[in-house]
């Protein structure tokens, strides 16, 4: 859809009007393209943890080039803040990053990884996350800043997410703490296909970002099964036809979904590698005005079907070991929602889910769950002008994110290396200011 104010911003005239009105302008975000370098610039790597040999090779093996502060144009900032243990020790955040902000590129990369806040070290830990949480408002031209917290144990566990994080893939996901624990992850031969003999299933992937993730997984090497609503069934086959992968009709919450898509997986795949509950719905309405029906089915669709199915394909191992599961939350369900009651809290359910069943998975397998802030799709391009706007400025990047962005977060969790992403919840919101 095209980006209205962008468009009276690239008019000289209109630009000047509006800039004085103070209206944030957007810097078109880096995204991934198959072949493209790790860094749009060399990295400057700082700090003395644990973390450090790890993110060095990790950058090398990526054909990242690491050069010091002289050289400029840095195309990531990484610093291993693991050992810093007291309020003193945070100075080295400042004496890192100070000198050499400005010379970050456009869509430049902050990158602070940290341990879990635990034990004599837990004031400084969790102080990181205040300081990214800021610097990323601070960044300018499509920089993110992001901090990884990796356990002890779990060094091994970095390479997926650091590649991620520092690459155009991550564009719209900015001032995110993720975790990093140990679990079972295995490197793929090819960083450029990290699914390729995995077998995937999308739910909702008829159009907007189940589509977007269809195609990403299957880019990723992933053989797609495309589920939607048997009503979807032309474009769904569309869809299923253009990645190369196989269609279901299947309303997810049909009495038998459950038996049928276990069925189906184990008869036609033997069983599942990768599974996106993505299908989801609204009903807003302000609850005092909400009927029943606008309840009960907005339920059965964001949550109890993903709930369910999951546990089905846990029974008797359709998911088999190295599994993935990927959950479609919403920011709505961290931040609540004016007229979204239903939805806000089938939302923030998924993210129960994730946090109950986490353990239970690991380690041989993992949920996750993304949760979106605006995302250019259909449902964001009905909203009248001014909402729409409104939505689309409030956030560090000041633009909305594309189903692409959401969809690139989900291969990253889903992919084999990914092992020790488990219970993490990611927004894909640009550091929307709703939540934060
Ligand atoms: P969308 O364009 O409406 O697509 C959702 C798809 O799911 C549709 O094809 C829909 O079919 C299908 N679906 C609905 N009920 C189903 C059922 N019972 N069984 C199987 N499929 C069903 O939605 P979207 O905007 O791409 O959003 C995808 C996900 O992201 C949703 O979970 C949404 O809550 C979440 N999200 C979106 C945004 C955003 O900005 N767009 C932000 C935060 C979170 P029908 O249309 O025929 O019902």
């Amino acid at each position: 859809m095209a980006d209205t104010l962008q468009q009276l911003l690239d008019s000289p005239p209109a630009r000047a009007v509006i800039t004085r009105l103070g209206v944030p302008e957007a810097t078109p975000l880096r995204r991934y393209e198959p072949g493209q370098p790790l860094l749009d610039g060399p990295a400057l790597v700082g700090g003395g943890g644990r973390l450090r040999a790890a993110a060095e090779r990790i950058l090398a093996d990526a054909g990242a080039e690491i050069r010091d502060a002289e050289a400029g144009g840095q195309g990531a900032l990484v610093f291993d803040a693991s050992d810093l243990a007291s309020p003193a020790d945070l100075r080295r955040l400042y004496e890192f990053f100070h000198p050499v902000l400005r010379r970050l590129r456009p869509s430049g990369r902050v990158v602070v990884l940290g341990a879990p806040p635990e034990g004599g070290a837990a004031v400084a830990q969790r102080a990181l996350e205040g300081f990214v949480r800021s610097l990323a408002k601070e960044l300018r031209r499509g920089a993110t800043a992001q901090l990884v917290r990796v356990a002890e144990g779990a060094e091994d566990d970095l390479d997926a997410t650091l590649r991620f994080v520092l690459s155009a893939r991550s564009a719209y996901v900015d001032a995110q703490t993720v975790c990093v624990g140990p679990g079972e992850s295995t490197a793929p031969d090819d960083w450029e296909r990290p699914l390729a003999g995995r077998v995937a299933v999308v739910t909702g992937a008829s159009r907007g970002i189940g589509a977007a993730i269809a195609e990403t997984l299957a880019r990723d090497g992933a053989e797609v099964v495309c589920l939607d609503v048997p009503v979807q069934g032309a474009a769904l086959a569309r869809v299923a036809n253009d990645v190369g992968g196989s269609a279901l009709q299947l309303d997810v919450t049909a009495v038998d979904a459950a038996d049928s898509l276990r069925s189906h997986l184990l008869e036609r795949h033997g069983g599942v590698d990768v599974v996106v509950h993505n299908a989801g719905i609204t009903r807003d309405r302000t609850l005092a005005r909400m009927s029943e029906a606008e309840w009960d089915v907005l339920m059965a669709v964001n949550l109890a079907a993903p709930q369910r199915l999951t546990e089905a394909l846990l029974e008797g191992d359709a998911l088999r070991a190295g599994g993935r599961v990927v959950c479609v939350s919403s920011m709505s369900g961290i931040a609540g929602n004016r007229g979204q009651v239903n939805y806000a809290a089938s939302k923030a359910g998924i993210i129960g889910l994730v946090q109950a069943l986490a353990p239970v998975l690991a380690p041989t397998r993992t949920i996750n769950a993304v949760a979106p802030g605006f995302i250019e799709t259909e449902m964001t391009a009905a909203m009248p002008f001014f909402t729409r706007e409104a939505g689309r400025r409030m956030n560090s990047l000041a633009q909305g994110g594309r189903p692409v962005d959401v969809a690139e977060t989900i291969a990253w969790m889903a992919s084999p290396a990914s092992g020790g992403v488990n219970g993490n919840v990611v927004r894909v919101c640009g550091q929307n200011l709703l939540g934060a």
